[in-house]
């Protein structure tokens, strides 16, 4: 399909007029002080499109805390170095409940219902701490490796994990235990919890910047490739079934209502950062910390909103 060419300098001045209005609503996360503390009225966009193309907008250069963004990229490394076999122990449907929900895990014998929702994203974690080895030195493995990629991906070493934020995660990390204690409990973890949670917690809490991100998700728009390097980070079938999954568990309780709104595969995370893939055209990085109901940004979400009525992309065509 043709797409026509985007008017960068007005699409960015239309997002900006759409959300102005709107910047500092929304309530920012509270459950740990390093969350609680930001600043509610930031507001930054990045689209990254082939060829290094970058158009920006407002705090796009502010790290912000990654939280459930990081999800995508566990899985997109987990699926690299175990494959399918990850689809035996977490599965693909929505669960159209918030994110730490534990009621479908009892239902389901510890089979979480998709690898975004915390309990799935855990086992995912497991999973890929299991590929390093296991156990606490296979975490630290994992997790080094997760961060050499962001850093290649993102073309910045800079990228980092915020230790404060993940020793908070910790911290308040009783509901996550609870849920890898209860998969536990039906033979669905391969390590101590501890271990799997002590890279789950610091994957969440890798801090980036809105341009960072859309950079380092480049590849979920070409089919798994980077288009500016080349390398390969996953295969094609692999990636579309990411997007598949982002499409329909992105965002928890509120996915089928974003997949209807937006149109894109996306991924929110509780720092309020989102990532949506625009296949073949790029991606796209909004940040602005106050979130609706379902933990997704609300600013951010009226950003994608304006910015696919702008670019008239669409995965439906
Ligand atoms: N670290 C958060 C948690 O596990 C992630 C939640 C989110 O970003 O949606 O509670």
């Amino acid at each position: 399909v043709e797409n026509p060419a985007v008017d960068w300098g007005q699409a960015l001045a239309s997002i900006e007029s759409a959300v102005n209005p709107h910047i500092g609503s929304g309530k920012v996360a509270d459950y740990i002080p390093a969350l609680a503390r930001v600043d509610p009225n930031k507001f930054g966009l990045a689209v990254a499109l082939d060829g290094g193309e970058m158009h920006a907008l407002g705090d796009a250069d502010e790290s912000f805390s990654m939280q459930s963004i990081s999800k995508i990229f566990t899985l997109a490394l987990t699926l690299k170095q175990i494959g399918d076999d990850l689809w035996e122990r977490v599965g693909q449907e929505p669960s159209g409940s918030p994110f730490n929900s534990i009621v479908q895990l009892e239902v389901e014998q510890g089979i979480p219902r998709n690898p975004l929702i915390n309990a799935g994203a855990i086992a995912t974690t497991d999973s890929l701490v299991s590929a390093y080895g296991g156990g606490e030195a296979g975490a630290d493995k994992a997790i080094a490796d997760l961060l050499q990629l962001f850093r290649r991906l993102s073309q910045d070493d800079s990228i980092a994990i915020d230790l404060n934020v993940a020793r908070s995660e910790s911290d308040t990390g009783s509901r996550n235990r609870a849920l890898g204690h209860f998969m536990a409990s039906f033979g669905n973890m391969t390590n101590p919890v501890e271990a799997a949670l002590s890279a789950y917690f610091r994957h969440c809490s890798l801090a980036i910047s809105c341009r960072q991100l859309a950079r380092a998700a480049l590849f979920l728009a070409f089919d798994g490739t980077d288009p500016e390097t080349g390398e390969q980070i996953i295969t094609k079938r692999r990636c579309r079934g990411i997007l598949a999954v982002m499409m329909s568990s992105g965002h928890y309780d509120n996915s089928g209502e974003f997949a209807y709104r937006i149109g894109l595969p996306g991924k929110s995370g509780v720092g309020g950062g989102i990532l949506a893939v625009a296949p073949d055209q790029g991606t796209i990085a909004v940040w602005s910390p106050g979130l609706n109901q379902a933990g997704t940004s609300m600013v951010g979400s009226l950003a994608l909103g304006e910015l696919v009525k702008q670019t008239g992309w669409s995965v439906f065509g």
